[in-house]
């Protein structure tokens, strides 16, 4: 019988390292990119002497006696048990395929007419739900701190409860949180709402998506009190479209008080200034910069997504050419998209769709020595990243909903040379943070045009000076603070005191 049991334990979907095949053995590798949700998770072990991350992979067989359930890992972040929930390829197909992507993300970033109901198998998702929720049971110590992310596990943590009832259970969100008008659509809604309030702290990037949270939850449950707590502005004077003025702090249902925390991840600085230190890079950026020839790079970096609006950014392109045929050969758009999720119906539609446009607009307009698009949709390493990030003209982010975007905080953090424009829709999370880019709202094609040409058409003086304060933005909010702040609020038994200027009830 096992005694180990853990503290800490993180309960996120995919494992924490990828796996790959190499000579008919299975080898498992450190994630690519540093800065997706697994390394930044990975980062709170550094804080216990075991901790234990809960994922699911698929099995041919789940009920296989050979299924290797539990496995150790040792790597920089720390030593740590992996424990696999063998699901099936119908599970996974129902669980994250049907239910999650098709029916849960549209709605959480208010696409309603993508939302798709008829297809959902809802006992697999709770029954998938229940056995991560056993899972974490099993390896969690029975004062355990329990963190649960991202929204296909917003069942974890009512039988969670139910089965640790004094675990410290956190859930963080790294989407966007819809308010009730598009939220309530879901026919689960009571059931995930009764869920997410039985947590100790539940988070989110921004304080719009807390708001909204606190605002489902009136709307559906006989709430006592909602307890808020101002916002610091980063700019007095600029107010992306997604800033709030307070924030949730505490919600009483029920006789408890479940904390919410409104805190965007952060990205690992040292790790990107030694990457922007290391010799390859140099050396990557001089080829970029022989193979650009004087041209200027306007760089764009996602996932293959609706929600990424990477078509209307290309629509924006084609607009630029045709305006101002005076940029013809002067200048080239690199978009890496990469595709996620194939096989999907619904991403390989965008997929066709970004293909189609950038193969429309290179037909329109390639030289015999010049190609204006150049699409990739494999991912890059980021070490190559980092360098076309500092060689970017302008850096162009132009989601139509998003929790956060990382790419911005990677680009600005890049730039040492305190050169660059960046161009950010407001409907990033990000854009909170970063009011200092020229922000602009992708559903507006005279708005992405304007923003496109005051980029490009920037003083060396304005772009300095929006680039240093976003740098210095990045740089007071890390992943490190991140990670601290949610620490501290699950730490926070009673929800924490405050003056009475700052505290209101509503
Ligand atoms: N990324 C990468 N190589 C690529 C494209 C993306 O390493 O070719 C990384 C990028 O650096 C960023 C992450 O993928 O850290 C994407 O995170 P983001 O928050 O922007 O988007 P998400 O995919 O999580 O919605």
């Amino acid at each position: 019988m096992r005694t180990e049991k853990s503290d800490l334990v993180i309960v996120y979907h995919r494992q924490p390292y990828e796996e790959v095949e190499e000579n008919g053995k299975v080898v498992r590798r450190e994630n690519k990119s540093p800065n997706g949700i697994v390394p930044t998770l990975k980062s709170f072990f550094g804080h216990v002497d075991q901790g234990a991350w809960i994922a699911w992979k698929e099995a041919e067989n789940p009920n296989e006696p050979d299924f290797e359930r539990v496995i150790k890992i040792s790597d920089a972040y720390g030593d740590y048990r992996v424990s696999r929930l063998p699901l099936s390829a119908d599970q996974v197909r129902s669980f994250y395929h049907v239910t999650s992507k098709e029916a849960l993300w549209p709605v959480l970033h208010a696409f309603r007419e993508r939302y798709n109901y008829d297809p959902v198998d809802w006992p697999t998702f709770r029954e998938v739900n229940y056995a991560f929720a056993q899972a974490a049971a099993q390896e969690a110590s029975d004062n355990a701190t329990i963190w649960i992310h991202d929204y296909n596990l917003w069942l974890v943590p009512e039988y969670l409860r139910q089965m640790k009832p004094d675990a410290k259970i956190g859930f963080f969100h790294h989407t966007p949180f819809p308010g009730p008008d598009t939220f309530n659509i879901l026919p689960w809604r009571q059931e995930i709402i009764g869920s997410l309030l039985k947590c100790d702290v539940v988070g989110f990037h921004i304080a719009r998506f807390a708001q909204n949270f606190a605002a489902v939850c009136e709307s559906l449950f006989d709430i006592e009190a909602v307890q808020h707590t101002p916002v610091e502005l980063v700019d007095e004077v600029v107010r992306p479209a997604l800033t709030e003025l307070k924030t949730p702090k505490t919600i009483k249902y029920d006789g408890r008080d479940v904390q919410v925390v409104a805190t965007p991840v952060g990205i690992d600085v040292g790790y990107i200034e030694d990457r922007v230190n290391d010799p390859e890079t140099a050396q990557l950026e001089k080829r970029i910069r022989e193979e650009l020839n004087g041209k200027r790079l306007l760089l764009s970096v996602s996932r293959t997504d609706y929600t990424k609006g990477g078509a209307e950014l290309l629509y924006a392109f084609e607009r630029l050419l045709e305006r101002r045929p005076e940029l013809h050969g002067t200048l080239r758009l690199m978009l890496v998209s990469v595709a996620a999720n194939r096989g999907m119906a619904v991403y390989d539609q965008v997929q066709q769709e970004i293909e189609g446009l950038a193969g429309r607009i290179n037909a329109r307009f390639a030289e015999f020595d010049w190609q204006p698009v150049h699409l990739m949709s494999t991912p890059i390493p980021f070490k190559e990243l980092a360098a076309f990030y500092r060689q970017a003209d302008v850096c162009w982010i132009t989601p139509l909903a998003d929790g956060l975007n990382l790419v911005p905080k990677e680009f600005v953090t890049t730039r040492d040379d305190v050169d660059g424009a960046l161009v950010l829709s407001e409907f990033a999370g990000v854009s909170v943070e970063l009011p200092q880019a020229v922000l602009c709202n992708p559903f507006s094609a005279r708005s992405m045009d304007h923003a496109i040409d005051q980029a490009l058409d920037m003083p060396p003086e304005e772009r300095r000076l929006r680039m240093k304060a976003m740098r210095e933005v990045t740089r007071r909010h890390t992943i490190t603070d991140w990670a601290d702040d949610l620490r501290e609020a699950i730490a926070n038994d009673a929800p924490p005191q405050m003056s009475e200027k700052q505290s209101e009830f509503v």
